[in-house]
């Protein structure tokens, strides 16, 4: 141990990358918003009490009763051979068809996101991610000291002539450009959806530059209107590598995800696995494994998005009525969020504070960033609130937005009155 402070005595031996994990400075705020008298569009938690929890326990307990001294012991590092085959019965309605060898279970998407970037990725890699992406995301690529660059997006998400752009930028200030991050379904945070030109553009693009697109589609199965968004990698097994998870189809609280990539990059992933876990939770894997076979689960996924669309409705219905001339909002066709513009000379980051006095919390849009930027935006996340609940939120925080617009007025910009901000990544339990 050398030096380090009263706090943390070790801080001095901690590797570079260690400097750049910070906890946000409004976490704090955030253990006030989750009191119950705060109506909290912050958190991005699936709504698991559509579930018919009495079937998952059975199937739960079924798997322990049938299949124990399976589900207690270690397994496979690349996941469960028969759970690999229901998941491409469930990629199949994205499009996605693969080998079941070119799939790797993992604890949540969140560690596939882990792992990609540990064998991609060497510090000061370039990253090309949306403006704004998503916060988990932006954590990790900081943890392996990687370049973030956002690429600009609008109601249709990233924008192809934007990511071509970026891709010369960067490689002409002679950096590596190592992997395209995107969203392209119901995006988290800014609740746009790529079309199918744009999606093809998208490809065109990355295939001729020869950069990987790390496609990432947690919420793909969740849209509220038509069928589902046909994925990037159902066009391409070669340039894609695809990440889904149960998280919000299921339930986030087993922590089973999966990557589809190239056969290479797949073997690659499941080393890398091994080094860090050893092998996914064998009893979540086999609760999923067993759901899938015996349970309704597209009826369920059907049930999923009539409780988020009901609540989408009742946000974009109380934006439209109540929020002062000024604000904008993007309307999101599936999944959890919508994204926020405030009124001009407006903050975020310092409005927050005051909203959670008066009892409603978000996010701040510098959270999805990594160079600082979204100061006027904010995430609204509609999945957890019951509708009323939401109605209810919005008209708080249109009144505190009202209230900004009269001290701006009398003061300047808010950004001068009072700042909690502090653009490190928020904590987990944000997203
Ligand atoms: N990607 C995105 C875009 C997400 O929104 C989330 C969860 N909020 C994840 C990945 C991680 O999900 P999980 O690890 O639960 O599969």
């Amino acid at each position: 141990m050398s030096g380090g402070s009263r706090l943390d005595p070790w801080v001095d031996s901690y590797a570079s990358r260690a400097h750049a994990m910070r906890a946000s400075e409004i976490r704090a705020l955030f253990a006030v918003a989750s009191r119950p008298e705060v109506v909290s569009l912050a958190g991005g938690m699936p709504f698991v009490q559509a579930l018919p929890l009495d079937m998952l326990t059975e199937t739960a307990q079924r798997v322990l009763v049938e299949r124990g001294a399976q589900a207690l012991q270690y397994g496979s590092g690349q996941g469960d051979v028969t759970l690999r085959e229901q998941i491409l019965e469930v990629t199949g309605e994205v499009g996605v068809t693969a080998h079941p060898d070119d799939i790797i279970v993992t604890t949540g998407s969140q560690m596939a996101l882990d792992l990609v970037t540990r064998v991609f990725c060497d510090p000061g890699d370039v990253v090309l991610v949306e403006a704004p992406s998503y916060v988990g995301a932006l954590g990790v690529f900081q943890a392996y000291e990687c370049e973030v660059v956002h690429v600009a997006m609008d109601d249709e998400g990233l924008i192809p002539a934007a990511l071509a752009e970026a891709i010369a930028t960067t490689r002409a200030a002679g950096k590596r450009v190592k992997m395209i991050y995107t969203i392209p379904s119901f995006h988290n945070p800014a609740g746009v959806t790529q079309g199918p030109a744009r999606r093809a553009e998208i490809l065109a693009i990355a295939q001729s530059a020869g950069i990987v697109i790390l496609e990432d589609d947690p919420y793909g199965l969740l849209g509220f209107e038509g069928e589902p968004p046909r994925a990037l990698r159902a066009d391409d097994g070669e340039a894609v590598i695809y990440l889904g998870s149960f998280s919000k189809t299921i339930a986030s609280g087993l922590r089973v995800g999966w990557a589809v990539a190239p056969h290479g990059v797949r073997e690659k992933l499941v080393l890398a696995a091994e080094a860090a876990v050893l092998c996914p939770s064998n009893y979540a894997q086999l609760t999923v494994s067993e759901y899938l076979a015996t349970q309704p689960w597209r009826e369920q996924i059907k049930t999923f998005r009539e409780v988020y669309r009901e609540r989408r409705d009742a946000l974009l219905e109380s934006l439209q009525a109540l929020m002062p001339e000024g604000t904008r909002w993007t309307i999101p066709a599936g999944g959890f969020y919508s994204w926020l513009t405030l009124p001009e000379g407006l903050d975020a980051t310092a409005m927050l504070p005051r909203a959670v006095a008066n009892l409603v919390a978000y996010v701040p849009g510098t959270g999805f960033y990594s160079n600082g930027e979204g100061r006027q935006n904010l995430r609204l996340s509609y999945c957890y609130p019951e509708p009323e609940r939401i109605r209810e939120g919005v008209r708080r925080l249109a009144q505190v937005i009202e209230g900004e617009l009269e001290l701006t007025q009398t003061f300047g910009t808010s950004h001068m009155l009072g700042d909690v901000s502090g653009t490190s990544v928020p904590s987990p339990d944000l997203q």
